[in-house]
Order: structure tokens, then sequence, then C-alpha cells
């Protein structure tokens, strides 16, 4: 049956302004890493979508090597958008990413060449079905590229149309700063960056953190959940359909759930239930305690999860024995 987005979508979700630009994002937006490739049903994967939409996620986040087999995230959400997103492009902010390796041979290893960045966005377009990202990422800094040839060439996109905004991934606080000043040249500001935090991993606080509040660049905080593992899910064992045991699911070790993690895991699962939410949603109410963090970028593998953690934004206060018990039981 055709999709109508929900009329209400709007009224819960809070919007927050992406460093100093004109652009808001949802304080929860949603990626497409796992859970969109061909090994899940497509069924599965529009259910994920139109929950996300409904609830007022705006932001939908890919890369070109998402699947597996790398592509087809890009492929099947361009498949969605044709069949049910269509009329709502204009209400939605889509990212994609170059950096990784891609394809065969050496422009598509990944990296930061001109080569192999522009190349990129045009089959990352091409299989979306879209004239344009909102937002295009160098995924990873590369250090056999001069960094002027990537801000060249994310500068390029936005040239040519084919990008609106630009970002960056996993750079470090100096890096970062680099990239900026590079971009300026072009008139091209650095408007986000996507690093990896959540409660097990904080190294975006401190210096990089810093540096992004100073340029006026927005932090879109990527495993906010330390896939998975910041939730109750690995409690009662693991289940079955965990991401642990799917294709690509290596990226979560087993090592991290070890009992000792577990146990703290336990702990704060605790403090959760006084704060009457549940941890994913405590732990994605964590993320976005700093202001400079513009949106915590979930992962889903069925709507239900998206529902559960929509609800961490009606209780995002803690008290400072809060945060001082959560230190006790989460550190990296
Ligand atoms: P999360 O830390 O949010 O983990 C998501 C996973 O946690 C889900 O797939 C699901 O796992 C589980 N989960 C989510 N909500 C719940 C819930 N309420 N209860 C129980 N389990 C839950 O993020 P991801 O690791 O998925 O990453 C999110 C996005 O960040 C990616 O899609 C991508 O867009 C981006 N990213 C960017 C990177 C980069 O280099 N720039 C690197 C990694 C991610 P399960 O399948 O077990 O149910």
């Amino acid at each position: 049956m055709a999709y109508e987005a929900a009329q209400n979508r709007y009224s819960d979700m809070q919007y927050r302004t992406c460093g100093r630009s004109g652009l808001k994002l949802p304080a929860l937006s949603l990626g497409l890493w796992h859970n969109f490739g061909d090994t899940t049903p497509l069924a599965t994967q529009r259910e994920i979508l139109r929950t996300a939409f409904d609830l007022g996620i705006t932001h939908f986040d890919l890369a070109n090597n998402y699947g597996p087999p790398y592509g087809s995230a890009e492929t099947n959400f361009g498949r969605l958008i044709k069949e049910d997103f269509r009329p709502y492009r204009d209400e939605l902010v889509i990212s994609t990413k170059a950096g990784w390796d891609m394809w065969p041979g050496p422009y598509g290893q990944g990296g930061g060449s001109r080569k192999y960045v522009l190349a990129s966005l045009d089959q990352s377009l091409q299989r979306m079905g879209l004239d344009y990202v909102d937002i295009f990422y160098s995924h990873r800094f590369d250090a056999e590229t001069p960094l002027e040839e990537t801000a060249a060439a994310l500068a390029s996109a936005v040239q040519q149309g084919k990008a609106l905004y630009v970002g960056i991934s996993s750079y470090s606080a100096g890096k970062t700063r680099d990239m900026a000043q590079l971009l300026n040249d072009y008139k091209v500001p650095l408007l986000i960056h996507q690093p990896a935090y959540n409660m097990l991993n904080r190294w975006v606080e401190g210096e990089l953190l810093d540096t992004l509040g100073e340029l006026g660049t927005g932090c879109i905080a990527f495993t906010p959940l330390a896939q998975g593992l910041l939730t109750s899910k690995y409690l009662q064992g693991v289940p079955f359909d965990a991401r642990v045991n799917k294709p690509g699911g290596d990226s979560l070790a087993q090592s991290h759930l070890s009992g000792e993690n577990l146990e703290h895991v336990r702990k704060l699962d605790a403090i959760a239930q006084r704060r009457g939410q549940s941890l994913a949603q405590m732990a994605l109410a964590w993320v976005l305690r700093d202001a400079r963090v513009t949106s915590a970028l979930i992962g889903a593998s069925r709507a239900e999860q998206v529902r559960e953690n929509v609800g961490a934004l009606q209780q995002l206060a803690f008290s400072d024995d809060e945060l001082a018990e959560i230190d006790r039981y989460a550190t990296e």
C-alpha cells in the first residue's frame, strides 16, 4: 500500500542546529550500516525507515560500502526512496560517504584521492537514484593523500551540486582543524564531524569536541549504543538474531560480551531503571547531554527498537550523582 507519512511526525522529535549552520538535525538519526543489505528482507527495511520518519527522524545516514554486499544498502534505500519517500525528499537529510575499500583496483581501495572520492559519489547517487545528497563525507583520514586533494574533491562535490554540505568522519582534532581551514579557501564550511561516541568510547571528549565547538562544526555520534552492548539485549544471553550472530557482525567482538563487561552493563541497566527509562534510552540521553553533539546516530534491526530509542527524549537530564555512578561502571 502506498505510504503516507504520519501527520503528527514532527510532534515529539527535537531538532538541534548543526554547528554554526542553518541546518537542523533530529536528536536521533538513523544509520544504514547494518540491516539494510541484501541479507535483510526489504519489508523489514521498509518498516524501520517508515517508523523512523513517522517519529520525526529526518536524517538517514549511508556510505558507499554499506551492505552486504557493498553498495546494496544504497541500492535498497534507493528503491525505498522511489517507492515510499520520493514525495518527502525535501523533508529528508540523506548522507553518504567515501573512504573505505569499495571496488577492485587502485582507484577503489578507499582513501581520499580525487579520483576515488568523486567517482564514489557518482556511484552512490546512481544507486540511490538521487540528484544530490545533503551531506557527503570523507569517511576517514588518508595519510597517503594530501589533505588539500581531499578538501578540493569535497568542495567540487558541493560546487557541482552533488552535495549540499560536506563532513568528515573519525578525523583527529588536528586534522579536523586542517580540513576546515582548507575548505574555507573554497568558501565551503565543514558542516559536521562523525565520530564514534558512547559511554564506553569517549575519545571525542576534550580536544575534538572543543575543536568542533570553536570551528562551529556539528557532531553526529555513531555507535551510541556500542552496537547494542549498551542495551539490555545481552543480559539474558545472546539472542539468536543479535548482531554478533549475523554476517558482518564481527564488528561487535564476542570479547565485548565478557562476564565482567556484562556485569557493568547490568549495573548501568539498574541506573536506567531508576531513571524510569531503558538502558538504550539512557545511553542515548548520555550522548546527547553535551550541547555540541547535534545528533546520536543509531542503528536498528527492527522498528520497535527505533520506537524505544526515540523514547530517550522523554528524559534527557542527568543529576551529577547519576553521571558519577555511570562513570563507575562505564569507562573506556
Ligand atoms: P548503535 O550503537 O546504535 O547499535 C545499533 C544496534 O544496537 C542495532 O542494530 C541493534 O542490534 C541494537 N539496538 C538498537 N536499539 C536497540 C534497543 N532499543 N534494544 C536492543 N537493542 C538495540 O549503532 P550502529 O553500530 O548500528 O551504528 C549506527 C550508525 O552509525 C551506522 O548505521 C552508520 O550510519 C554509522 N556508523 C558510522 C561509522 C563511521 O565510520 N563513520 C562506523 C560505524 C557506524 P541487533 O542487530 O543486535 O538487534
